[in-house]
């Protein structure tokens, strides 16, 4: 038998025994869950006519991020993307910069880069992690980047390097800590894309509260939803007073009248998305160890396998296990496919990791380190599905 076939049956036999057989309808890789509590504060939200960008679930959401995450400020948004492309506005990435990126990311990661004018430079992964390698990152900097004034330019293109943009990929929290060094060495801000890690601590911090601000993403795939939805968090008091402004058209409170003093965006998440959020909130320790449990049976399942192995949270961090995620012993594109092809037949809808974003279309040209950790992990990884119920 082909490597493939017994890779294949070996990914079979695991999700069913996880899973058990699908019967009617497909398993999700990531299903929302909404229950009785949802339902009551929307329709609360509905009654009282505030449903727009001003409200009292917004403010509540705004808190409860707070004391989630530690962060001392949070924004709520109409998206992760919209939160990220503000985030690095905000730290100062100018058109022409090119900012620091992970290929292994979703596109939203880039795009917010290129929607300030700037361009990412893609950067290498961590075999451990899945996260960027800050060791990589800074062997990269040493050698391609020459200092000037107070600025880091890139000694090929001549550009500023404006900012890093690390992810904390599945949940899983990268190495924050020496990201941090490197950044410092280099007078670099970090826009920290938090957008999968909710309730993901590196040590005892939170994600996405050790850079300059994070982000966090509420879209119906993600640990808890609002529909649509993001935030912003810092704890910088200037920065977010500075970002919640940008956020709001740039307008300047007055009983009547319309000023509004720099060209600004309208990304403030509406008071609708926030009651759906509040009640998920409420939530979440439940979510959370549900997807502990799941992520232990699926660990458990594949202690004897051959040609997989799971992708357990980093030691010395807590990951929310958003997507669980097994990985080819041997990296393989063809295999991966196979077992992908396999399991969707069978009604496990399982993904890819996403294609790295280096060779997307419009971001071919893009300037990177070398990456070849990314590309084994492209050949390798598989997300199997993670909902919350499922590890009830
Ligand atoms: C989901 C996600 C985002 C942004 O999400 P939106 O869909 O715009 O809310 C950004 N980065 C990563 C890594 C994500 O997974």
């Amino acid at each position: 038998m082909a490597t493939y076939d017994l890779a294949t049956q070996e990914f079979l036999k695991v999700l069913t025994s996880v899973l058990g057989p699908v019967k009617s309808s497909a398993l999700a890789l990531h299903e929302p869950n909404i229950g009785e509590h949802e339902h009551q504060l929307v329709a609360q939200c509905l009654s009282s006519g505030w449903v727009s960008s001003v409200g009292a679930f917004i403010t509540q959401f705004e808190n409860q991020l707070s004391k989630i995450t530690g962060a001392a400020h949070v924004v709520a948004t109409v998206n992760g993307t919209t939160a990220l492309h503000l985030g690095l506005y905000a730290v100062g990435v100018k058109p022409g910069n090119e900012v620091i990126v992970p290929t292994l990311s979703f596109v939203a990661t880039a795009n917010s880069v290129a929607h300030c004018g700037a361009i990412p430079h893609f950067a290498d992964s961590s075999s451990e992690t899945l996260g960027m390698d800050p060791i990589a990152l800074r062997k990269h900097l040493a050698s391609t980047t020459t200092k000037r004034g107070g600025d880091l330019i890139n000694t090929k293109t001549g550009n500023r390097i404006g900012a890093i943009v690390p992810m904390h990929a599945f949940g899983h929290p990268m190495q924050i800590d020496e990201l941090d060094l490197v950044a410092k060495e280099f007078g670099l801000p970090i826009v920290e894309d938090a957008a999968e890690s909710l309730g993901s601590y590196f040590g005892k911090k939170h994600t996405g509260t050790f850079g300059r601000c994070g982000v966090l993403s509420f879209n119906g795939n993600k640990t808890i939803t609002t529909g649509g939805g993001g935030a912003i968090f810092t704890d910088d008091e200037v920065l977010a007073t500075k970002i919640r402004h940008l956020a709001t058209t740039a307008k300047i409170a007055h009983e009547w009248e319309f000023i509004h003093d720099a060209t600004a965006w309208n990304y403030r998440m509406p008071n609708l998305n926030a009651a759906l959020g509040c009640a998920q909130l409420d939530r979440l320790d439940e979510f959370l160890k549900n997807k502990r449990n799941l992520a232990k049976k699926y660990q458990t399942a594949l202690v004897d396998a051959q040609f997989l192995k799971f992708v357990s949270e980093p030691t010395g961090t807590t990951s929310n296990y958003w997507l669980n995620t097994f990985q080819l012993v041997q990296p393989d594109l063809q295999t991966r496919n196979e077992l992908l092809a396999a399991a969707r037949t069978q009604g496990y809808l399982c993904r890819p990791a996403w294609n790295l974003l280096h060779k997307l279309p419009m971001y071919q040209n893009s300037p990177r380190a070398e990456l070849p950790v990314a590309q084994m992990l492209e050949n390798s990884l598989i997300n199997v599905p993670s909902s919350a119920n499922l590890g009830s």
